[in-house]
């Protein structure tokens, strides 16, 4: 068995070291470009929300990249963000999408795939093919997580980060286990999978816990159910890229993200109670979030 580190609480003060900062002379150039892929037919809005979140996080620029079948519905929705609409096939991302979406990936800092993406028969190798070739941070979430799961084995070719956001039941799905067992050793869990994969684990839920491939492992003490809302973990992975793109390193960009994250559900549940607090809310508070913490 393995011994685990002594864990580290993030505060307001560890996340005003890790939030990269920003220069005044700054341009949109320099505060980096994330790409998003995700959405499907069922989920337009999550990786909206994903992208709207690495905005309102400090990116200069984000694309959404996304089936051309759901294309018109989000244009009409974001004006602020640069889209890149995918070839489909039956419904589903073509090779052809992950052919382009590869001749374009320098123009990238950082990638988030997964947001509503949905999963198809081959997605998996779909998602593989992409992630080979993205020489850069990339934040794996949502289906991409379950996408991932029979490949994950063949990333050890990769020697960029990866992030990967699973949810009590996603790290269930990806290590072939039971919420429960998961829930039951959530630090065990998490560091385990960061070190035997190389990658970073955010393992989601009340409690966050953050493991690096080195084995440090950070838990957030912020945030209650207000956050337990369809859309709420889209937006997160939205700021763990955002805070990359602007040069943060992955652990950096974590902890900021996850507290930060959770700071602005709380501060939303203040005036709308655990009730009613949207993805949307969240993503308005943000700014205040940041704020308050820096
Ligand atoms: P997802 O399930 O992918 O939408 O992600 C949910 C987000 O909300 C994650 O950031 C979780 O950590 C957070 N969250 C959900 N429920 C709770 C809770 N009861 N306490 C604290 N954070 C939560
Ligand atoms: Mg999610």
């Amino acid at each position: 068995t393995l011994k685990l580190n002594v864990p580290s609480l993030i505060t307001d003060s560890v996340v005003q070291q890790a939030i990269p900062s920003r220069a005044t002379h700054g341009h949109k150039g320099s505060f980096g470009h994330v790409l998003v892929v995700g959405g499907s037919p069922p989920y337009i809005g999550a990786p909206f929300f994903a992208a709207q979140a690495a905005m309102r996080s400090g990116a200069g620029l984000v694309t959404l990249a996304m089936p051309d079948v759901i294309y018109p519905q989000l244009a009409a929705q974001s004006p602020t963000t640069i889209f890149l609409p995918l070839p489909t096939e039956n419904g589903y991302l073509s090779i052809e999408a992950v052919k382009m979406l590869i001749e374009k990936l320098q123009t990238y800092d950082v990638l988030v795939v997964g947001p509503g993406l949905g999963r198809w028969p081959d997605g998996g190798h779909w998602l593989i093919q992409l992630l080979k070739q993205a020489d850069m941070p990339v934040v794996v979430d949502a289906d991409g997580l379950s996408l991932l799961k029979p490949h994950v084995h063949e990333l050890a070719e990769r020697d960029h980060p990866l992030i990967l956001t699973p949810h009590q039941g996603e790290m269930a799905r990806l290590l072939g286990t039971s919420v429960r067992e998961v829930e039951s050793d959530r630090l065990g869990v998490a560091t385990r999978y960061a070190r035997e994969h190389g990658v970073y684990v955010v393992l989601k839920g009340h409690r966050t816990v953050l493991a690096t491939p080195e084995g440090k492992i950070w838990i957030n003490p912020l945030g209650h159910d207000a956050l337990a809302k369809g859309g709420s973990g889209d937006i997160l992975s939205g700021m763990i890229a955002s805070f990359v793109a602007q040069g943060a390193a992955p652990e950096q960009a974590a902890i900021a993200a996850v507290y930060i994250h959770a700071l602005s559900g709380e501060r939303c549940a203040v005036e709308k109670s655990r009730y009613s607090v949207l993805p949307t809310d969240i993503l308005e508070a943000l700014g205040q979030a940041i704020s308050s913490v820096i």
